[in-house]
């Protein structure tokens, strides 16, 4: 069995937080890359566990020491995986689920072909995906603006993704995922 990098992107509020929850929850063999980030902690956030919170300053630290595999500045913030962790699962044998943006998805694809596996989540409708977004109650009114304008973005490279699943129901969606991450950990 050789190990895997999975990495799931898609639009915010397509779902794919829960889904990597509950992912997390029952396939805990399958390691999560925390990914390091600038933004402010959300409710709900949790320090080592959702993201390690940096300052600016040691973000860029880390970019200039090369601690990132990738980094990418999304919605205003730098958010980056911690190479070491990665590098580590990897050589032990043990696959990694990442939550990345498109760019990040497109860079490591580039990068490590055949050993990343991308998965786009997508979301059932552009109304329903509106609704979620402002159901979630965490964000202003700007940044779900701006969250709208990069997401139209973000589905329009949907393509570039071994896989695309529709997130129209959370158990269908689950089973999915899980048997893209199942049969690929075989091969
Ligand atoms: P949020 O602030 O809503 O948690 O995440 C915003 C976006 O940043 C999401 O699209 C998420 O997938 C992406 N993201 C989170 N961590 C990383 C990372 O380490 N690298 C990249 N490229 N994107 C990330």
């Amino acid at each position: 069995m050789s190990s895997k990098l999975f990495v799931l992107s898609s639009v915010a509020g397509g779902g794919k937080s829960t889904l990597i929850r509950l992912v997390r929850e029952k396939h805990p063999q399958i390691a999560f890359s925390v990914s390091c980030t600038t933004r402010p902690p959300r409710p709900g956030d949790e320090e080592g566990v959702t993201y390690f919170f940096l300052t600016p300053e040691a973000f860029e630290r880390g970019i200039r020491e090369n601690e990132f595999l990738e980094w990418a500045k999304v919605h205003d913030h730098y958010y980056g995986t911690p190479r070491k962790y990665v590098e580590e699962c990897l050589a032990g044998g043990r696959s990694v689920i990442m939550d990345l943006d498109v760019q990040g998805a497109a860079l490591l694809k580039g990068k490590l072909g055949n050993t990343v596996v991308t998965i786009f989540i997508l979301p059932p409708s552009e109304e329903e995906w509106e609704r979620r977004l402002r159901a979630r109650g965490t964000d202003s009114e700007e940044s779900i603006m701006k969250r709208i304008r990069n997401g139209k973005q973000e589905l329009s490279r949907r393509n570039e993704f071994d896989h695309v699943i529709l997130n129209d129901d959370l158990d269908r969606t689950l089973s999915q995922l899980e048997s893209i991450l199942l049969s690929s950990e075989k091969h």
